[in-house]
């Protein structure tokens, strides 16, 4: 059959591969150590639950607005507000199918053939996809592990070109962890201003933070970065609702308008009785967040600890999201080479660099139970000083 060619430009996602793989070699009995995971392994919180249930018994199962439902749009508004120092009204939201079906609504609103979008590398694998699918230009910037792999005001001010529409910013970032200081947000929101750019701020993992470690919202530096930034959020690694598939946009009423239009066309609505689950977990209790984020200190400790003491192996500390990017490159093998075999000798799923243009790196995911971090990370070990 002869396919559309926007599909011959996209590639499979390889992460959402190598968790299927591992957990086909579950299904087969095999003793799978899994830190591929992009996804907090507790389970929804029971109010969370409780709340679509009852929505559910009311006979909350009908379309709903494409927008979202009116009161899931005001409690995102009011979250915006009081945690991010946002100003947005429940007009300024839409309400979508999970952070990733956010970023692609957005750029599919605003991104042109031709037009040029700056993703700093190692990026979420699913960024350039979605711009080249839109028929826009991604514009790579390296980083490496002396900037935290993060982008440096420098290099963002020289990939800008009149051709430039929008920058990514991803913080805390899948797949290093890293976090921007508030300095750099700050240096960012002024070029942005200054060059007359957009701004999308994935902040998917602002929950997860360590060691007292503040995110800043950059839309929330002042009126003139207010109104060229758009924020992409969800319910999924905050709440542990991955399965549920609700995130949101918030930014500019005619850009909100315009995503609000493609989603009247593409998927009508968000599940309706799920909205309401996510009504009671930004409502209610905020206690199930702190729980996780405790659980996942602990594990970030050991596998920080156990990572740095294998020779040849480094690994900065990331303060936030549930990952860990170290360098594998003493170790003679390339991302995906050593993912394969460290799968197939030791049974241990990692996501390889090369996903996210870091193919010097791994990338573990802690969030697993304390039993197989030990477990896996023996195993790791042993992996590694085979090799080095
Ligand atoms: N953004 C980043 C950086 C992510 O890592 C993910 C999920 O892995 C998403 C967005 C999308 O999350 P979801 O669509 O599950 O809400």
């Amino acid at each position: 059959m002869k396919l559309a060619q926007r599909v011959s430009q996209v590639a499979p996602s390889i992460t959402l591969a190598i968790a299927a793989k591992a957990k086909a070699m579950k299904a087969e009995g095999i003793d799978v150590c899994s830190f591929s995971a992009g996804e907090p392994d507790f389970d929804s919180p029971a109010h969370v639950k409780a709340a679509a249930q009852k929505a559910l018994d009311e006979g909350k199962t009908k379309y709903g607005p494409a927008s979202g439902e009116p009161k899931l749009r005001e409690a995102i508004a009011r979250k915006l507000k009081t945690d991010n120092g946002l100003d947005y009204k429940a007009e300024n939201v839409i309400v979508t199918n999970g952070g990733k079906h956010s970023l692609f609504n957005l750029i599919l609103a605003l991104i042109e053939p031709g037009d040029e979008v700056i993703i700093p590398a190692p990026y979420w694998l699913s960024y350039p996809e979605m711009v080249t699918l839109a028929g826009g230009v991604s514009v790579i910037v390296p980083t490496d592990v002396s900037t935290g792999y993060k982008i440096t005001p420098e290099q963002l001010r020289k990939s800008i070109t009149p051709k430039t529409k929008l920058f990514i910013l991803n913080s805390p970032s899948n797949p290093t962890g890293m976090v921007y200081t508030p300095e750099e947000i700050q240096a960012i929101a002024q070029i942005i201003v200054e060059t007359d750019i957009l701004v999308v701020s994935d902040e998917i993992y602002e929950k997860i933070l360590y060691d007292g470690v503040k995110q800043v919202s950059i839309g929330s530096l002042g009126p003139e970065i207010f109104e060229r930034t758009i924020i992409s959020n969800g319910f999924a690694k905050a709440y542990s609702m991955t399965g549920w598939r609700i995130g949101y946009l918030a930014g500019p009423i005619d850009l909100i308008k315009a995503t609000i239009t493609i989603q009247s066309h593409s998927v009508s609505n968000v599940c309706t009785f799920a909205q309401y689950g996510a009504i009671a977990a930004l409502e209610g209790s905020q206690d199930c967040v702190e729980e996780m984020l405790q659980a996942f200190a602990k594990r970030r400790e050991v596998m920080y600890e156990r990572l740095n003491a294998i020779p040849g192996l480094t690994c900065p500390k990331p303060d936030g999201a549930f990952y860990l990017f170290p360098d594998i490159s003493k170790t003679g093998l390339k991302s995906l080479d050593f993912s394969n075999r460290l799968l197939e000798k030791e049974q241990v799923a990692v996501i390889p660099g090369i996903a996210f243009a870091g193919d010097d790196n791994i990338r573990l995911s802690y969030a697993t139970d304390m039993a197989t971090i030990e477990k896996g990370m023996d195993r790791f070990e042993k992996f590694v000083k085979s090799l080095i």
